[in-house]
């Protein structure tokens, strides 16, 4: 039976334990498995190679995402390190300008010692990306919508642009899940997460996913995952696992008061500029809605100068400031001092990424609370008392 989406995130992948008819799939904390005579496995042999918990998940996340094979991984940047040792020394990926930081650092700080190198384009604007493709390139890498100021990359265009030339695309979809946005769907070739942020829900493990449709690729992956051996632990499968099944409803949540809270604040006069792809105002506004079935629930915005940025983080009583996003509890960062500090302040500037930016993680509370509390703190962070 093909189920939507909504049924997929809890009947999807493995369903159950075929064994005890347990309707969770077990925790098999284990490194090894039994042999019953010299080369006769039941299947498993090692649990670096496969583990059935980590499979259950596997075969999940390929489900939601439209893919065929799936692969998990300790973290994000462990997915995302696998993915790029599909490359070797002399070429060349053209990277989204509004990467992740930590993609950013270890294509700048570790895979550029082994010449494998980038370049940075637009990737909103589809002439600037088509230009940077040359014989050295081999792949185009694009988050959409990306860190901090929610740009929108129209992922169909970049794939039929990348095919053209014969490169492959890769989309980090961390901030939308498959739930709202799957990019294999839309031409993509390799699909990859942080599962530590919306797919995981909670704030409470760290984890990474990929999924590709084409066998040969999936193939290539499953032995660098082998080899490299940054897996994801049984435990921290099954906690993904349970995330995921309530994936729906949570990103329904996330996405309408993300909604409601971008609108109040682009109407509130305290900001000089809403970044959320979901408002009409919005550049990206019309890609997001081709292509996604939400906006997601990051918002940027900028703090307008009546207001003392850093006393505004200092009175959020519900709103925690943190790294990270993707929790049901809603974090505020400020980009300029934290997830964006390592870029050199005149680009940050230059980009849009300024003092007063402030990047929200809108979780799953009241919104009104959330509006409540913001308001309050940007109120209490007055330069001038009226
Ligand atoms: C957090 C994040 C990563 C890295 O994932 P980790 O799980 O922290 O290693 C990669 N891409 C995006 C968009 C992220 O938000």
């Amino acid at each position: 039976m093909s189920l939507k989406k909504d049924s997929l995130v809890i009947h999807g992948g493995i369903d159950g334990d075929a064994t005890t008819g347990a309707v969770n799939i077990p925790i098999y904390q284990t490194s090894t498995f039994k042999q019953d005579g010299l080369g006769e496995t039941r299947g498993w042999e090692y649990s670096r190679t496969g583990n059935p918990t980590r499979a259950a998940l596997e075969k999940l996340i390929a489900d939601l995402e439209g893919g065929e094979y799936g692969l998990a991984f300790a973290s994000g940047l462990a997915a995302i390190s696998t993915v790029l040792s599909l490359f070797k020394a002399g070429d060349k990926i053209v990277v989204s300008n509004n990467i992740y930081g930590g993609t950013f650092r270890i294509l700048d700080n570790v895979f550029k010692n082994f010449d494998i190198t980038y370049t940075i384009v637009d990737t909103s604007n589809l002439e600037e990306t088509e230009a940077a493709i040359n014989d050295e390139v081999k792949a185009v890498y694009v988050e959409s919508p990306a860190n901090p100021l929610l740009t929108v990359t129209d992922i169909e265009a970049v794939a039929k642009i990348a095919h053209k030339a014969g490169k492959l695309l890769i989309v980090d979809n961390t901030f939308l899940t498959p739930y709202l946005q799957r990019p294999l769907l839309l031409g993509a070739d390799i699909v990859l997460h942080s599962g530590t942020k919306y797919l995981g829900g909670h704030s409470d493990t760290v984890s990474g996913l990929v999924v590709v449709k084409d066998k040969e690729l999936a193939d290539r992956l499953y032995y660098l995952q082998n080899a490299i051996g940054g897996v994801l632990a049984p435990w921290d499968s099954f906690l993904i696992i349970r995330g995921i099944k309530t994936l729906g409803v949570r990103m329904e949540r996330h996405v309408k008061n993300a909604e409601k809270i971008a609108t109040w604040l682009y109407e509130s006069g305290y900001a000089d500029r809403v970044y959320y792809p979901g408002l009409k105002t919005d550049s990206g506004y019309e890609i997001q809605n081709k292509q996604a079935d939400g906006a997601g629930a990051m918002i940027s915005f900028v703090l307008n100068e009546r207001y003392d940025f850093k006393e505004f983080f200092k009175h959020l009583e519900i709103v925690t400031l943190a790294e990270s996003l993707g929790g049901v509890e809603s974090l505020a960062c400020h980009p300029a001092s934290m997830t964006h500090a390592a870029i050199p302040e005149n680009i940050r500037k230059e980009v849009g990424i300024v003092d007063e930016l402030i990047r929200l993680s809108v979780g799953i509370e009241d919104a009104d609370d959330l509006i409540d509390d913001l308001e309050q703190a940007i109120t209490a962070s007055a330069k001038e008392r009226a």
